[in-house]
């Protein structure tokens, strides 16, 4: 399965993106135990610190080979170039294209989300580059978020343009942000109470009763919204990290098409672009919580335990359909049956990762040989999706 490959068979992307090590780091005498060879293979190597191993026992080396695999110095560009942007013409043609953003907290997960909202517009990039532009550069430089939603507006309007005419189509383009957080759904544009998934069987799609979505026109409005709904967002400070993200943020994005067929009926067709912060993926015990913030770590595991056996079910599920791998071409075995129900995320990400789904996963790693244990784990994890 090669990136961006389209309307083809698979239809899951698994990227490695490593953030490079910050001036801190490096003052502090932090080394780097991962690296990216051959564009989609990541080395990683856990050191025989010295004092901890005998000199005798070996280094122990792990490589992993992904779709792609970025290395500190890939731009934003180059990462959402290579993932999402391909599969931004098929949310356009109706298909539900989601993008998650997984790894511990100080992976570089919002980073490379660009969910902060803080770069689009007026200024505020890191990137430094300076002079005009609109928001489309300023986007270029800061994450899928707003590169996509750049994408998206440019496609609709590319349609509103062709279509206009006897054959009139209507295209909106709306918005909701949320987060799952204990296990519990809020809305973060209308902050309330917490809000339940319902899934419309006969149509095929999954709602959160009661979420605002917002009409939008262009991607600084977006990020506008972005930025107001990360103010409502639940963070706390736990021992890993001065402020840590404890919740999943999902920005949905709703493409609607609205035109009259030949006989006169309306016909409505949508599609969603999910795009996902995650929660950090370290384990609760590696923060020496306890209490309520324990608590709250299980019940983030239990989202993303959830989603990790989903993704698992239906690469075994894919395999089995493409008959490759284990070679047992004859009778086909019925599919597994996917867990969605088992928490939260992956209830309201059903029609997101079912049937003639895109999904982009980018696994994030922090470069340093202190959260080895971590980056390992995330290795894993990204290594078990790869089939689907
Ligand atoms: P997470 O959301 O996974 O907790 P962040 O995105 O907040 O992690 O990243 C942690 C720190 O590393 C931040 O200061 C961020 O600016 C920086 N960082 C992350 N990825 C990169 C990158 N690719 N290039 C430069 N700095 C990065
Ligand atoms: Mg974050």
């Amino acid at each position: 399965p090669s990136a961006g490959s389209g309307s083809g068979a698979s239809h899951m992307i698994v990227a490695v993106r490593i953030r490079p090590l910050s001036k801190e780091e490096l003052a502090a005498g932090k080394r780097s135990c991962c690296e990216v060879i051959n564009g989609n293979t990541v080395v990683i190597t856990k050191a025989a610190a010295s004092g901890v191993y005998l000199q005798s026992q070996q280094a122990k080396v792990n490589e992993y080979a992904f779709d792609c695999a970025f290395g500190p110095d890939a731009t934003q560009s180059q990462v959402y170039e290579a993932t999402a942007k391909p599969y931004i013409e098929d949310l356009l043609s109706g298909i539900n294209v989601t993008v998650f953003a997984y790894g511990a907290t100080g992976a570089g997960k919002t980073h490379t989300m660009g969910s902060s909202g803080t770069t689009c517009g007026s200024g505020g990039s890191s990137s430094g580059s300076g002079g005009g532009g609109g928001g489309d550069e300023a986007a270029a430089a800061s994450g899928i978020m707003p590169q996509s939603l750049v994408d998206v507006f440019r496609g609709v309007e590319a349609r509103r343009r062709a279509g206009s005419g006897a054959r009139a189509e209507t295209w909106s383009v709306r918005v909701s942000y949320l987060e799952v957080y204990n296990e519990q759904i809020l809305d973060l544009l209308e902050p309330g109470g917490c809000l339940q998934v319902c899934e419309d069987k006969a149509r095929g799609v999954v709602k959160v009763a009661g979420l605002a979505e917002r009409r939008v026109a262009s991607c600084d409005e977006v990020l506008r919204l972005l930025r107001a709904g990360n103010a409502n967002r639940k963070t706390e400070a736990t021992g890993a990290n001065a402020v840590s993200s404890r919740s999943h943020a999902v920005l949905q994005v709703s493409v609607t098409r609205a035109h009259h067929d030949d006989c006169g009926n309306d016909v409505v067709r949508e599609s969603k672009l999910s795009l996902i912060d995650l929660a950090g993926s370290e384990r609760a015990s590696a923060t020496n919580n306890t209490g309520a913030l324990l608590r709250q770590g299980a019940s983030i595991n239990k989202s993303l335990l959830s989603l990790a056996n989903c993704i698992n079910t239906l690469a075994q599920n894919a395999a089995r359909a493409s008959g490759g791998g284990g070679g047992s071409g004859g009778a086909a075995r019925a599919p597994a049956n996917v867990k969605y129900r088992d928490s939260k995320l992956t209830r309201l990400l059903k029609t997101s990762l079912e049937g003639r789904c895109r999904v982009v996963m980018i696994a994030n790693l922090n470069p340093s040989h202190h959260t080895y244990d971590d980056s390992h784990n995330t290795l894993h994890y990204a290594n078990r999706a790869k089939d689907i």
